[in-house]
């Protein structure tokens, strides 16, 4: 288990959210249930906005492509709603492993298996993205005059949570 390892179990390994929390998640039906208990165990139940689209981070980008190029617009119209709504100070980016979204929907990378190299590969692609939304929601944040932090996680198969 990585020090950056922050499932259920262990001590949290970064700020805490301070007010109402922004959720990014995919649509992966086999984490519904894990992604409630790791924003339970955050001390976050009934307390965050969540917008879901298919491989996070990258749905929310686009997806580098044309045809899904105005989901972006979709997840930067949620965040503004959220802002004004609930007054959110913190945004989660929940990225997964084996996301389908990743190599069936935007076709960013071959499926990728479980040796340890494999793993890796696959968490620095999710980091990728995660930094690239994160830029993106900095210069979003600038612009609309509001305090946001942004913290990005991965979770594996089995609802273990990593931080990117
Ligand atoms: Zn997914």
């Amino acid at each position: 288990m990585s020090k950056t390892q922050v499932s259920k179990f262990d001590e949290l390994t970064y700020p805490a959210p301070r007010g109402t929390v922004l959720l990014l998640s995919c649509m992966d039906p086999r984490l519904l249930d894990d992604t409630v208990s790791f924003m339970n165990h955050d001390n976050l139940q009934n307390r965050y906005d969540h917008v879901i689209l298919a491989g996070a981070a990258l749905g929310a980008l686009g997806g580098g492509s044309k045809k899904y190029k105005h989901w972006k617009k979709v997840f930067f119209d949620h965040l503004a709603a959220a802002c004004n709504l609930h007054k959110i100070e913190d945004v989660y980016i929940l990225e997964h492993r084996h996301c389908g979204a990743y190599h069936k929907v935007f076709n960013v990378a071959p499926e990728l298996g479980d040796t340890e190299e494999e793993m890796e590969q696959e968490a620095a692609l999710h980091r990728k993205y995660a930094r690239l939304l994160e830029g993106e929601i900095a210069d979003w944040a600038e612009e609309q005059k509001v305090n946001l932090r942004v913290t990005s996680f991965l979770m594996g198969m089995r609802g273990e949570v990593s931080l990117l």
